[in-house]
């Protein structure tokens, strides 16, 4: 039913080992590519923390453990990663002119049954697939951190695309065991970061200007919804810095955003309270 067997992933940071991780526990050859071998050896090094985690969230087996492993190569020439790839996934930084330089020599290295996919978080598929020599084999399949729990994977196209690839690409979302969620329309932030982020806003301003702190907005929203976390922990579980970046950016076109962005960094990004990994945020871990 899938019609891929070989998965390339491109980028191998924060989401690109995750994905590829999660693809070589289900029987696919995975073959990760970066620019430079620190990223190869980080990546390697990386597989066992994503390997113990799917045993313990998951129960996988040491057997399962091990096969994932055998389906793993690492690579940094792009044409050996691609020679034989039925589906690219990009997971490159998120830079319009760093995915738009790898997209024109993935294109030129690519054989043509290679469709590609891209994992970013904000930029549209109508922009990136002019950067390809195959907008009808090009998409995008947006995960989520910590993938291998948390499964959806939104599915997003332009026009372009071609309707048996956006098919095919759902049935591959399901083999890895994701959630496909099929995004009908080109649509900033998905479905996913247009629930998010105005919520996440909306408890920043709420604390910066006073109006609550952070436990009473998380209380409200977590009692009269039946949430179990409200905005200003998952401002703690996203952590600070990123956070930072996305209200920074938003306050470009938002001025009444500048003072919470702002007051957000003095107090929690410049004092080190990045969140839970740094075990303080708006809450001690
Ligand atoms: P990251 O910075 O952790 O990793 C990026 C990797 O790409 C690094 O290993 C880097 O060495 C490598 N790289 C740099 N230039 C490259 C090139 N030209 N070719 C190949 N590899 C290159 O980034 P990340 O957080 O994994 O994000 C990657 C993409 O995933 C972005 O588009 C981002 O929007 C998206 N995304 C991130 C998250 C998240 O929570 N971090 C969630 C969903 C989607």
């Amino acid at each position: 039913k899938v019609p891929y067997k070989n998965i390339t992933v491109a980028g191998s940071g924060v989401l690109g080992n995750q994905i590829a991780v999660q693809c070589a526990f289900h029987g696919f050859n995975v073959t990760i590519y970066d620019i430079n071998n620190d990223a190869i050896a980080k990546a390697k090094t990386r597989f066992t923390d994503l390997a113990n985690q799917h045993q313990h969230d998951l129960g996988e087996t040491d057997a399962q453990v091990a096969a994932a492993s055998n389906n793993l190569a690492y690579t940094t020439d792009l044409n050996e990663a691609l020679k034989d790839a039925d589906l690219l996934i990009e997971a490159v930084p998120e830079s319009l002119d760093i995915k738009k330089d790898f997209y024109s020599k993935a294109s030129a290295a690519a054989p043509a049954k290679t469709v590609f996919a891209s994992n970013s978080s904000t930029l549209l598929p109508s922009v990136l697939s002019t950067f390809t020599n195959r907008p009808e084999k090009f998409l995008m399949l947006h995960f989520a951190n910590h993938i291998h729990i948390r499964n959806t994977v939104e599915l997003m196209a332009a026009p372009s695309c071609d309707p048996q690839v956006y098919a095919d690409v759902i049935e591959f979302a399901k083999a890895i065991a994701m959630l496909p969620i099929a995004v009908k329309k080109e649509q900033s932030g998905y479905v996913l970061d247009s629930l998010l982020i105005p919520l996440l806003v909306a408890g920043l301003k709420l604390w910066a200007n006073g109006v609550a702190n952070a436990a009473t907005i998380d209380k409200t929203w977590m009692i009269a919804t039946g949430s179990p976390f409200g905005p200003m922990a998952i401002l703690d579980k996203n952590g600070m810095t990123t956070n930072y970046n996305i209200f920074n950016e938003l306050a470009k076109t938002d001025p009444s955003l500048q003072q919470p962005a702002e007051k957000l960094k003095a107090e929690l990004v410049d004092t080190n309270k990045l969140g839970e990994a740094t075990g303080e945020g708006f809450y001690q871990y």
